[in-house]
């Protein structure tokens, strides 16, 4: 099992240099170990920013690595060296990140500087920390729910202000709400029924039969709304692949470059050149959106084209939306009619490309752009987001994770199984709904962490950076 009895040290910044670093002890030593590192004299003031040096023994051959001695009792402070400045804020547990005494140490942020500290804090006890260490403390003393840790580590991995925003809800604490007041009248039905089977003789149902139906029906209401806003969560946290299609030449790296706005395709009159995969990751107004520039599909002999035609295929079985682009200064010929019966039964935006060009037909369905000028752009950023229903200015998902829609499903599952045993008014049995309730008490226990197995929890803190 996770040990929380050490003190554990690491940078909390990110790698490389920048205006100041971070770094982060936590555990009952941490401000022993803060003491000797600092040339403050006694205490830190608790959440106090105390302004001090960061000092190495003077002997210390800081060119080798090599550390500084541990203290001795009657440490000579005229032996030690400066190397920084920092500012020094000691917060007490439990009221601390991680529910532990935590000391952060603001240096500038220098790399070597960086890990000198570090080094040094090891040196005097501490352990350098795992991955996700300290969110898993605040997560095993009880201060975040697991929820909440997964919710850090979305704002953190956020690439767009809408993920940001969704993460920092759950971070407050929407979900723990939604899943912990589902919780709560599960406990009160669970103990009830279990009077009821405990005192059978009295032959009192501690809940009327009917009552019991109905709390089931308004308990699974809550979960069916939450999963009805899944899709969409799922959408915003883990971002949606586009593809664009159309045949050679119709314009779809040009597109490509300028929905991602850069040079990353490469734009050529000859068809059929764009033989591989291209993708990459953009915010589309908030919507974190995976591009995937294809080869054209058509018949061809080219193995390498051929190629190009099957990964076209596999990107469109593997895409939540598909950009179909017809250059609309042509004719539609076969190619195109050909790609339009592929796709009439996938969620498809028809985009009219070339829109610069006089048009040899319109579609009030299309939206036509001009890669060349950049019109209709937006309109089709906006066509994405209609085409996905979502509503990018209002949406703000409760749950986003596959990992609590799984389990949501699950208690869903659970509750609709003991509704449909409690109306059975021919042989109500307690039992039966209370093996029910339990099970969808057990998918909730597994969302919010209180019982999550050690292994869910691995692969959880596992995705974390070191130092958060
Ligand atoms: P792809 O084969 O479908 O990827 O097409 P490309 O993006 O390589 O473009 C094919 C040709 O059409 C190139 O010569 C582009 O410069 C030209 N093209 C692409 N988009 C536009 C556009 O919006 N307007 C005009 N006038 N030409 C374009």
């Amino acid at each position: 099992m996770f040990s929380t009895h050490d003190t554990i040290v690491a940078i909390a910044t990110p790698p490389g240099r920048g205006g100041i670093g971070v770094v982060r002890l936590s555990g009952s030593s941490a401000q022993t170990i803060a003491s000797v590192l600092t040339t403050h004299e006694g205490l830190l003031a608790p959440r106090y920013a105390t302004f001090t040096k960061i000092r190495l023994k003077r002997d210390t051959p800081e060119t080798s690595g090599a550390l500084v001695a541990p203290v001795v009792s009657g440490f000579n402070r005229m032996h030690a060296d400066a190397i920084d400045q920092a500012i020094v804020t000691f917060f007490p547990g439990p009221h601390s990140y991680t529910g532990e005494d935590v000391v952060e140490l603001s240096a500038h942020g220098s790399p070597v500087v960086l890990r000198l500290i570090v080094r040094s804090a090891m040196a005097h006890g501490a352990r350098l920390a795992e991955p996700g260490e300290f969110t898993l403390r605040a997560f095993l003393n009880g201060r975040i729910d697991l929820m909440q840790a997964e919710s850090i580590a979305d704002l953190i991995e956020a690439v767009t202000p809408l993920q940001a925003r969704t993460a920092f809800d759950q971070l407050e604490g929407t979900l723990t709400e939604a899943i912990g007041a589902i919780d709560r009248a599960l406990f009160d039905l669970i103990a009830r029924l279990e009077a009821s089977i405990d005192f059978p003789d009295e032959g009192y149902h501690f809940v009327e039969p009917q009552r019991l139906v109905d709390v089931l029906d308004g308990l699974s209401a809550r979960a069916a709304a939450l999963l009805a806003d899944a899709r969409r969560g799922r959408l915003v946290r883990d971002g949606l692949q586009i593809a664009i299609l159309g045949k050679p030449n119709v314009g779809k790296s040009s597109l490509f470059n300028a929905l991602v706005g850069s040079g990353r395709a490469i734009v050529t009159d000859v068809p059929g050149t764009t033989r591989d995969l291209v993708t990459e990751t953009v915010d589309l107004d908030g919507l974190r959106a995976t591009l995937i520039d294809t080869a054209g599909i058509r018949d061809t002999n080219d193995i390498v084209e051929a190629e190009g035609v099957h990964r076209t295929q596999q990107a469109q079985s593997v895409s939540d939306l598909i950009l179909l682009v017809v250059n609309q200064s042509q004719p539609l010929d076969e190619a195109d009619r050909a790609l339009l019966g592929q796709t009439a039964d996938m969620n498809t935006l028809l985009v009219a490309s070339k829109g610069d060009l006089p048009a040899a037909w319109t579609d009030p369905e299309a939206v036509c752009v001009s890669a060349l000028t950049g019109a209709g752009l937006q309109a089709l950023r906006e066509r994405i987001a209609t085409a996905l229903d979502i509503d990018l200015t209002r949406d703000r998902p409760t749950i986003t994770n596959l990992r609590h829609i799984a389990l949501v499903e699950r208690a869903y599952d659970a509750l609709r199984r003991a509704r449909t045993a409690a109306a059975d008014t021919q042989a109500l049995s307690e039992e039966f709904v209370l093996a029910d309730l339990q099970d969808a008490r057990g998918a909730l226990e597994e969302v919010s962490g209180r019982r999550a197995p050690e292994d869910v929890l691995e692969h959880i803190f596992a995705r974390f950076c070191i130092g958060k």
